[in-house]
């Protein structure tokens, strides 16, 4: 599989390797797959029985037939797979696709440690070392500094604005020690972005640290979150047959990107719903054709408060050949906060579980979804994109009901704090990253 800039589909062809440690594509834009491989028969190899790290070992090597054979991919799988998603029936035709079983309990984790997995195994073979260079207003880098914690070869830098991110983030991102360098920035989240912005351009300092990123945009980051969706396709293929519809809380769109990813090459879909909060530009260019960024709003579901997607950009370059038109395959749906409370709640006292306020855009979703079509035996499986644990003050003022927190994060609350308190400027982070390394 060979990777082009979705800005130049006919310019040069890179390597996966390549398009993972560039992260962006010279030209500003994203690096996507120059063809779709055809893996349908694969797909429906998979049965329920088989486990998340032999489908995603299978996946790799179906992806990536000259650079792994089947140990090798499974050995890649298993590396970057210590944990699996899990699906759990919520009421009549709504699946929840549990995501957050990972060490910092959000489906980021998936795409992170996958990368994390692959940069160390090229970073080995060649005999090299790189650090990964990031800024974080608080949920992203916890999954990226945990999936690079203990990895060879790799070193983390992670940036956060000094008293803006919960207590609880703020744990998951310094606590860790090792190879994870916690900078804690006496300005804002801007601040942080910017002199990250600024390093990259530094040459002299890119020389000797081989900076790299670890965005969300990453190709690293995008294929390994469509192995998921194939999971659920194969635990689920002898009830849903060809009907399977998956609802997706969706901000930058890379999750429902990898899901479509998944559908070109072979998996059974009849539909997937972007599910958003309040920032609706996806679902209004769906029933508009007319795609208008804007500023992002504040809302209950914060990770997926995003203006103008990055990922759209992707979504239009796969639709952009005319085979299929996207209404075809995409609908939207955005839920305000009002709605979110109601479906936490509803969720709560029906069900008797909790939700994150994510994965509630999700399930107001599915629920639309049916109601619709009474009747229908369509399964919907929603992404349950993060632990409610993770939003502990959402729930109580939502539903009244405090979430139990695994103990994976609350084994972290008693740890002790290590940071390095800098000031926003680009020479402050020049100084401490030449010092340290
Ligand atoms: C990042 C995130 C999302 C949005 O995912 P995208 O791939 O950006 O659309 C949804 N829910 C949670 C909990 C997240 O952390």
């Amino acid at each position: 599989m060979r990777f082009v800039s979705t800005r130049d589909r006919s310019g040069r062809d890179v390597s996966f390797g390549e398009a993972m440690f560039r992260g962006l594509a010279p030209d500003g834009g994203l690096y996507q797959p120059t063809t779709d491989p055809d893996l349908r028969a694969l797909i429906r190899s998979f049965g329920a029985d088989m486990s998340f790290v032999d489908l995603a070992g299978a996946l790799i090597q179906g992806l990536f037939p000259e650079e792994y054979d089947a140990a090798s991919a499974r050995d890649l799988a298993l590396r970057a797979f210590p944990f699996a998603p899990q699906l759990r029936r919520l009421e009549p035709g709504v699946v929840l696709l549990e995501l957050f079983h990972g060490p910092s309990c959000a489906f980021k984790d998936f795409g992170a440690s996958f990368l994390a997995a692959s940069m160390e195994e090229h970073l080995k073979a060649r005999g090299e070392r790189a650090t990964i260079l990031t800024a974080t207003s608080g949920d992203t880098g916890s999954a990226v500094a945990q999936a690079f914690h203990g990895r060879e070869n790799i070193d983390v830098v992670i940036l956060y604005p000094s008293g803006r991110v919960s207590p609880l983030q703020e744990q998951q991102l310094t606590t860790l020690g090792g190879n994870v360098l916690a900078l804690e920035v006496t300005g804002s989240f801007d601040d942080c972005q910017r002199m990250v912005k600024d390093a990259f351009v530094d040459e002299a300092l890119n020389d000797r640290l081989n900076l790299t990123s670890a965005n969300s945009i990453n190709v690293g980051r995008l294929i390994p979150q469509s192995f998921y969706y194939i999971y659920a396709f194969a635990q689920l293929k002898e009830e849903v047959e060809d009907e399977i519809v998956f609802a997706v809380p969706s901000g930058n769109f890379g999750n429902l990107t990898a899901g479509v990813l998944g559908w070109r090459w072979g998996m059974p879909v009849s539909e997937f719903i972007a599910a958003t909060n309040a920032n609706d530009v996806v679902p209004q260019y769906l029933d508009t054709g007319v795609f208008t960024p804007r500023p992002s709003l504040k809302t209950l579901a914060n990770a997926m408060d995003v203006g103008n997607p990055s990922n759209f950009e992707r979504l239009q370059a796969i639709f952009a050949d005319g085979m299929l038109d996207i209404n075809s395959l995409i609908s939207g749906v955005a839920v305000s906060d009002d709605l979110i409370r109601r479906t936490m709640r509803d969720v709560w006292e029906r069900d008797g579980e909790l939700v994150c306020p994510h994965t509630a855009t999700g399930v107001y979703a599915a629920r639309e979804r049916l109601a619709a079509e009474p009747g229908s035996d369509a399964t919907v499986v929603t992404l349950a994109t993060a632990h409610p644990a993770k939003f502990v003050e959402v729930s109580r003022e939502a539903v009244g009901v405090e979430p139990e927190i695994p103990e994976r994060l609350a084994r972290l609350l008693d740890l002790p704090k290590e940071s390095v308190v800098i000031e926003p400027t680009v020479d402050a982070l020049r100084a401490v990253l030449l010092d340290r390394y």
